[in-house]
């Protein structure tokens, strides 16, 4: 999705000011001031995340702008210095996304999350489960109309294979009564596989009985709401959700991930060991004579070096676990066949010998030294004895991989 966002507000000093708090969160901004400024820009380019309009401008002051932009498609975010119920619904009838109340600095710090959650919905993907089609159908709109991707299932039976075939799958709306599998079992089973930070469930009944809200959240849901609904309520419940989730999935990011490389460290190597089975190949990596390159060409440029080493390691064990282990020393985990776990490590090698990394004026080679096991033994054996050889390979010249 692009991050373009029109803004439409006929105050210079509020303009300035949101343009630049939209301009924090990464967005681009086309302003304009008026309802004739809106057109010329219309005219010219309508591929907008969202517009943000100005309920009253000098040349329309009764929300002229908004049915302006809505004709193109656009999804409308609208700033107004009235409120009453009527125009709530009347703005909410026509498919505004938002309205906010231009009253004081709450309004701004209103807007920018909201911005903020609207362009993060686009990296979620929602599984809907409903028996009824016509809910389900509700539902997906209310979704699609906030920019989240949505996959439909109609029992609890049907949500948990469509979520092993889904893995991208980052929330669950679902309903209680369905045949086959109700929407509190299917949540028992789905927890034993994910977590409420994985994979956050709201669960909806229209049931009378008052004691679902309990059951549902006492089974792993994160939040449970009766329909019929209010679609505002709806909305901030998936809103509250999604911040959550993408507040505790940076947090785990920052305590899994190494800031400078983006692999995996240590906590989150020992963390994931053992979640497949069969034979278990451990690499350990260190580069050599890395402290000449940071006393030869400065600790920035050490730093390159140690990215695109990274890089490479990486990307020749996508199907296993790369970690920054310590300074430059890596780590992989695989499992497979040793033979070829082997084989390509001496293939990465040989490429990173041949990376060239650009500092200032001189190019910068590097070469690494690899220990390798596949014997039995736990993680922290296999660490040691890959750690021996690593050590190994130092000893018997560098730039080389020791395996047995
Ligand atoms: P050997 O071939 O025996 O491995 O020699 P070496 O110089 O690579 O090993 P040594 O352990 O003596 O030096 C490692 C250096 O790595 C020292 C340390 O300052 C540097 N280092 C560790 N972490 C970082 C980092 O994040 N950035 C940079 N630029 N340097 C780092
Ligand atoms: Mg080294
Ligand atoms: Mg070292």
């Amino acid at each position: 999705m692009n991050n373009r966002i029109l803004l439409v507000e006929d105050s210079k000093a509020l303009r300035n000011f949101l343009s630049q708090q939209l301009g924090s969160l990464g967005c681009h901004v086309v302003s304009a001031g008026s309802v004739a400024e809106t057109q010329q820009v219309l005219s010219k380019e309508n591929d907008f995340v969202c517009a943000v309009l100005d309920y009253c401008l000098p040349d329309g002051e009764n929300g002229e702008v908004i049915d302006l932009v809505l004709e193109s498609n656009l999804k409308v975010v609208v700033l107004t210095s009235y409120f009453s119920g009527e125009i709530r619904e009347h703005f909410l009838s026509k498919g505004v996304l938002e309205y906010i109340l231009k009253d004081s600095m709450c309004s701004v710090s209103y807007l920018i999350p909201f911005i903020k959650r609207i362009m993060n919905n686009v990296k979620h993907h929602a599984l809907v489960v409903d028996d009824s089609r016509t809910m389900r159908t509700n539902i997906v709109q209310l979704l699609d109309h906030q920019y989240i991707r949505t996959t439909e299932a109609e029992d609890g039976d049907d949500a948990i294979s469509k979520l092993a075939a889904n893995t991208d799958i980052t929330f669950v709306i679902t309903d209680y009564a369905m045949p086959n599998k109700d929407g509190v079992e299917m949540i028992k089973e789905v927890r034993q596989l994910y977590n409420q930070n994985q994979l956050a469930i709201l669960g909806l009944s229209g049931s009378s009985d008052r004691t679902l809200t309990a059951q549902f959240l006492k089974a792993g849901a994160n939040d449970f709401l009766y329909k019929p609904f209010n679609q505002e309520e709806f909305y901030c419940r998936i809103h509250q959700m999604l911040n959550m989730k993408e507040a505790t999935d940076e947090l785990y990011r920052m305590a899994n991930q190494d800031v400078l490389t983006g692999l995996w460290n240590r906590r989150y190597l020992f963390e994931h060991d053992g979640e497949h089975s069969g034979d278990r190949n451990i690499a350990m990596l260190d580069i050599d004579y890395f402290k000449k390159v940071n006393d030869s060409h400065g600790h920035d440029a050490g730093d390159l070096v140690l990215i695109e080493v990274a890089k490479a390691v990486k990307n020749s064990f996508k199907d296993g676990i790369a970690v920054r282990f310590g300074g430059e020393e890596f780590c992989i985990l695989q499992h497979g066949n040793y033979d070829s776990f082997v084989a390509r490590l001496d293939t990465m090698r040989q490429e990173i010998e041949q990376i060239r990394v650009s500092h200032l004026d001189t190019q910068i080679q590097v070469t690494i030294s690899i220990g390798a096991t596949n014997t039995e033994g736990n993680l922290d054996e296999q660490i040691k004895l890959a750690d021996q050889r690593l050590y190994d390979s130092k000893e018997g010249g560098r730039n080389r991989i020791t395996s047995r």
